[in-house]
């Protein structure tokens, strides 16, 4: 990857760390998944407008290190308007580039992501977000209470 690129990704990260996208409980919501991450002590809320199979809103809440909320960020600007099986598929290529740092031949904001692979411990703070929206659109319909949570 040249100089620049590497420079422009670095900016995406630090931009959704400075103004994270859709942050927030999202009130018209009927899925939310809870995300965590022992190993860093990130968490995460994923809260999804489902309109059929097609994610009509989305928006997450969190705390964490600064990849697990970019990358959280980042991912709720990815899977707006998504269907069901097109999220499966951008998480499928998102969790290539963490793995492997192969990046995508298209352009595109995800691979901002390629050098957490060289810290394979940062993969899952990386994925946090993106597993939490999985499992709210497999989720039940009804929102999940996290308030029974002890841990
Ligand atoms: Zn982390």
């Amino acid at each position: 990857m040249s100089a620049d690129l590497t420079e422009l990704y670095q900016q995406v990260i630090l931009d959704h760390n400075r103004r994270p996208r859709n942050r927030g409980r999202l009130p018209t919501a009927n899925r939310v998944a809870h995300g965590d991450n022992p190993s860093c002590g990130d968490q995460c809320d994923v809260f999804l407008q489902l309109d059929g199979d097609r994610i009509k809103d989305i928006s997450f809440d969190g705390s964490g290190c600064a990849i697990s909320q970019a990358s959280a960020s980042l991912m709720t600007t990815q899977l707006k308007g998504k269907t069901a099986a097109e999220a499966e598929a951008l998480y499928k290529k998102f969790h290539e580039i963490v793995t492997t740092g192969k990046e995508p031949e298209e352009i595109s904001d995800l691979a901002a992501f390629a050098g957490v692979h060289t810290f394979p411990a940062r993969i899952k703070c990386a994925t946090l977000g993106w597993h939490a929206a999985l499992n709210a659109l497999k989720g039940d319909a009804a929102p999940a209470t996290t308030e029974s949570h002890t841990d």
